[in-house]
């Protein structure tokens, strides 16, 4: 986190359901003011907290807000940018393969992508390009951009529209993208099924992974739209069969970083399951209600933006300041 942006928090209301589900409801009114520490923010107000059914003592503060559009598109690019250094750093960039956007708060009918070939590791927020939602037309920016990314990037925010919380957006709404070529996903993508639920993570992904099949590369918006049709409201990922993995960010960039690499430890701890499995056995399978009060709790939009704090705290140490210019 920043120690520059001023967080507060979103008033948050935790709904217990009958089935100890806890739903988290924000609202824009009665902002907060959180304490920090060791650039860490956190409230005492446990009760408002998305996280408070998994915390004790104090509780780590959502998502910040801020005080006009402007700031925030200035948030959402520098963690764009700190997106790329993450997934660098955890061995996700390949080649000239890989693309991640954000949607921009002040004209949401555009979005903000990488420059094809630019090294994941050095991105910083004033190398990215902003395009048009309605066909991935390049508005601003002078390097080129990986034609799969306009057409994939724009054919799924014009699908899905805006996010939650957002002004006409919903629960199925897309405000960020991430798509890699990561190791274990690329194998596992050739198995032509969704990954078995064999770990507490793997929960995170039940009935909510997209199975899209191969038909070549993505130059144009017509596939971009066929594999946009794939992908439903309630999809976190969807596996780009013989090829990689998508997954969508409701809320934040953050969120869709922390999936991409959830399903890439997923996937290596099935890989690594199963080539110990001995002749007969099984594996144990997560029974279903654990599955889904699992997911209920670590699979939200919360819980992926926060997932990743710990990652953004080191890449900002790493970066300087860097991403920022
Ligand atoms: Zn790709």
């Amino acid at each position: 986190m920043t120690s520059s942006l001023q967080y507060v928090f979103r008033t948050t209301l935790a709904i217990r359901g009958a089935t100890g589900l806890t739903r988290a409801i924000k609202s824009a009114s009665n902002s907060r003011q959180v304490h920090t520490a060791s650039n860490f923010p956190y409230t005492t107000d446990i009760s408002s907290s998305p996280f408070a059914s998994i915390q004790r003592g104090k509780t780590r503060s959502i998502m910040p807000t801020f005080s006009s559009m402007e700031e925030e598109r200035i948030y959402r690019k520098e963690h764009l940018a700190l997106a790329f250094r993450i997934l660098h750093r955890y061995g996700f960039a390949e080649g000239v393969a890989g693309h991640c956007s954000v949607r921009d708060p002040v004209q949401p009918d555009t979005f903000w992508v990488n420059p094809q070939g630019k090294s994941f590791a050095r991105m910083r927020q004033s190398d990215l390009i902003q395009c048009r939602v309605e066909d991935g037309e390049i508005l601003k920016g002078e390097l080129p951009v990986d034609a799969s990314a306009t057409s994939i990037h724009s054919q799924m925010y014009k699908a899905a529209g805006r996010g939650r919380g957002q002004e006409g957006g919903s629960e199925g709404g897309v405000e960020s993208l991430v798509h890699v070529h990561s190791p274990y996903t690329k194998a596992f993508s050739s198995l032509n099924r969704s990954l078995s639920m064999i770990s507490q993570d793997a929960c995170a992904f039940y009935e909510q992974q997209a199975l899209v099949p191969f038909a070549g590369g993505v130059f144009d918006n017509q596939e971009g739209a066929r594999i946009a049709s794939f992908i439903r409201s309630h999809h976190k990922v969807a596996i780009l069969q013989n090829h990689g993995l998508l997954s969508v960010g409701r809320l934040s960039i953050d969120e869709a970083a922390w999936w991409q690499i959830s399903f890439e430890m997923c996937a290596k701890a099935e890989i690594l399951a199963s080539s110990s499995l001995h002749p007969k056995e099984t594996f144990v399978f997560a029974e279903k209600n654990n599955i889904i009060d699992t997911r209920n709790e670590i699979g939200t939009s919360e819980m992926g933006w926060f997932c990743l704090a710990a990652y953004v705290e080191e890449e900002e140490w790493h970066s300087k300041g860097e991403h920022k210019l």
